[in-house]
C-alpha cells in the first residue's frame, strides 16, 4: 500500500510558523522521507513578501500541492460556491484558486500536484476546475467510489480515505501520549493495507500546531468574521521543550510508517502516477458487460472501476447508434463524462419508445456529451421529459435485442432512480452535516446546492486502479 504523508501549511496568522514548516521539511528530507506538503496560496505569498527563500527551498525539497488560495479567510471555498451552479461555480473556483495554484508554481518552479480541501470546505466543482488548471489530483475529497482509497469524480482523481495520529498534533508533544498512539496508528495503516487499499493518507499534522495551542483561524475567521491583520489573535504557545519533543516524535513516526512491511511513501506527484488514466478503449464484450451489470444490479453503482454510471450511459448509447447502423466494431473508447448539471425528472410511468424515437433519444444524448462533456440532465420524448437513469436502464435492456436483430427495436423506459443510490445518504453525511459544522463557515451558510451537485456528478464516480 501507498501511503502519503500530508501536512497541511495554512497559519496566515502566525509570522513564526514558517519556521515550523521550515524545521519538519528539513528533518523528513533529512531521513530521506518525502512529505506531501499542502500549502496555502496565501501562506508561500507570505513567505516570499517575508524573505523566506529558505523555507521555500525546504518546502520545495517535498511534494506541493495547494491547500487551497486562502483557506479560512472569507469568502471560503464553500461560501464562494454555496449561491451557484455548475458551469459558473467550476468558472468562480479557477478564478479564485487559479492564483494560489499559479503563485505556487512561480515560487516552486513546479505546478502543485493536487488541491487538498481545507478542513470541511468542499465544492463539487473543485476537481473540475483543477482539471482544468492541469493539477491532477484532489486530495480530502468528500466524495468515494469503492475501497481503492481513490476514485474520478468530475473527470478528476480524487482522494478520500486518511487518518491522523491518534489525538491530531497533541499527540506528539508528549512521549507518553505519542507512546501510547503510535501502535495505534501503525495497527489501522495495517487493518487499511489488509482491507486492500491501494493508497491511504496519512494526516501528520497541522505544522502550525506543534507550537500553538489553538488554531489560528478559530481565533480570527471563526464564523464567518474576518479579523484584519492589524487586529489579528495569537494563539498560547508550546514551550520550546514541547516543540522539540513533537518534532522528534514526528520524526519517529514517519520512520516507523516508513519501516511497516509493504509500506511505502511516496508524495502525491508520484502517487497520481500510479493510477491509471480514467479512459481506455473498451473491447465490445465489455460494453455488453456494462449492460448486463445495469440489468443485474438495476442501480446506479459508483464501484465499478471500468466506467462510470455517466460514462456507461454514453458508451450504451453510442453502442446502440453502432448497432442501428450496421456492424459493431471491436472497441469503442471511453471518455470523460460528466453528470447532470440539473436534478433530472422522475418518469412517472412507463414509457415505450419507437425504434426511431430510441435512436434520436441515443443520437440527442451524445450530442449533447459533445458539445458540453455532460449527460443531459432530461430529453424530450413522445411528450415525456426522459432523465439519464430511465435511459440507462432502457438501453441496457435493448442492447442484446438489438444486437440480435440487427437493428434498432422499440425500447421501454421504466420509473426508477436518477442519480446513484449512495448519492443522497453520502450528501447527507458529508455535505449537509459536516460543512456547516466547520468552524470558520459563516452561520447562515447553505449548502443545499453544493449537496445537490455533488449528487449529481456522483454520475461521474468510479473507483481509480492502480496502472497494471
Ligand atoms: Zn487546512
Amino acid at each position: 500500500m501507498v501511503v502519503y504523508l500530508c501536512f497541511d501549511i495554512e497559519d496566515l496568522v502566525h509570522p513564526d510558523s514558517d519556521d515550523i514548516a521550515y524545521d519538519i521539511a528539513t528533518l523528513l528530507a533529512d531521513d530521506g522521507v518525502v512529505g506531501s506538503m499542502f500549502v496555502v496560496g496565501e501562506k508561500a505569498r507570505l513567505w516570499e513578501r517575508r524573505g523566506r527563500q529558505e523555507v521555500i527551498s525546504a518546502v520545495g525539497m517535498h511534494d506541493v500541492a495547494l491547500h487551497t488560495d486562502h483557506h479560512s479567510v472569507h469568502p471560503t471555498v464553500s461560501e464562494y460556491l454555496a449561491d451557484l451552479g455548475w458551469t459558473d461555480g467550476v468558472a468562480e473556483a479557477v478564478r479564485q484558486e487559479a492564483p494560489g495554484v499559479q503563485d505556487l508554481a512561480r515560487l516552486f518552479g513546479r505546478y502543485p500536484t493536487a488541491w487538498g480541501t481545507g478542513g470541511a470546505g468542499w465544492g463539487p466543482q473543485i476537481p473540475a476546475a483543477m482539471r482544468q488548471l492541469g493539477v491532477p489530483g484532489q486530495v480530502y475529497a468528500h466524495v468515494r467510489a469503492g475501497g481503492t482509497g481513490a476514485g474520478w469524480f468530475a473527470g478528476e482523481l480524487c482522494y478520500r480515505e486518511y487518518m491522523p495520529f491518534p489525538d491530531y498534533e497533541d499527540g506528539y508533544a508528549d512521549d507518553a501520549a505519542f507512546a501510547a498512539g503510535l501502535p495505534v496508528l501503525l495497527d489501522r495503516l495495517s487493518a487499511a493495507q489488509r482491507a486492500g487499499f491501494a493508497c491511504y493518507g496519512l494526516f501528520a499534522c497541522h505544522p502550525t500546531r506543534l507550537r500553538y495551542k489553538e488554531f489560528w483561524d478559530l481565533l480570527n475567521f471563526r464564523h464567518g468574521q474576518n479579523t484584519p491583520p492589524a487586529d489579528y489573535r495569537f494563539a498560547p504557545r508550546r514551550s520550546d521543550d514541547e516543540y522539540q519533543t513533537s518534532l522528534r516524535n514526528l520524526r519517529r513516526m514517519a520512520l516507523a510508517v516508513r519501516d511497516l512491511p509493504g509500506i511505502e511513501i511516496v508524495g502525491t506527484g508520484a502517487l497520481n502516477q500510479r493510477f491509471g488514466g480514467e479512459n481506455a478503449p473498451l473491447a465490445w464484450e465489455g460494453v455488453r458487460q456494462l449492460a448486463q451489470t445495469v440489468r443485474d444490479t438495476a442501480t446506479l453503482e459508483v464501484s465499478n472501476p471500468v466506467a462510470s454510471p455517466s460514462q456507461t450511459l454514453d458508451l450504451l448509447a453510442r453502442a446502440a447508434l453502432r448497432l442501428a447502423e450496421g456492424p459493431v466494431p471491436s472497441f469503442l473508447p471511453l471518455r470523460t463524462v460528466l453528470g447532470p448539471v440539473e436534478a433530472p425528472p422522475v418518469l412517472e410511468k412507463p414509457l415505450a419508445v419507437p425504434a426511431a424515437g430510441a435512436v434520436t433519444l441515443c443520437r440527442a444524448l451524445v450530442g449533447h456529451v459533445n458539445g458540453t462533456g455532460h449527460l443531459p440532465a432530461a430529453l424530450q420524448s413522445a411528450g415525456a421529459a426522459v432523465g439519464p437513469g430511465a435511459l440507462l436502464r432502457g438501453l441496457a435492456a435493448a442492447l442484446p435485442v438489438w444486437e440480435r436483430e440487427g437493428r434498432a427495436e422499440e425500447i421501454t423506459l421504466l420509473p426508477g432512480t436518477e442519480e446513484p443510490e449512495s448519492a443522497a445518504p453520502w450528501a447527507a453525511r458529508w455535505i449537509d452535516e459536516a460543512v456547516p459544522r466547520w468552524a470558520p463557515h459563516r452561520p447562515d451558510l447553505r449548502v443545499d446546492r453544493l449537496s445537490l451537485h455533488t449528487r449529481l456528478q456522483s454520475w461521474s464516480l468510479k473507483p481509480a486502479t492502480l496502472v497494471g
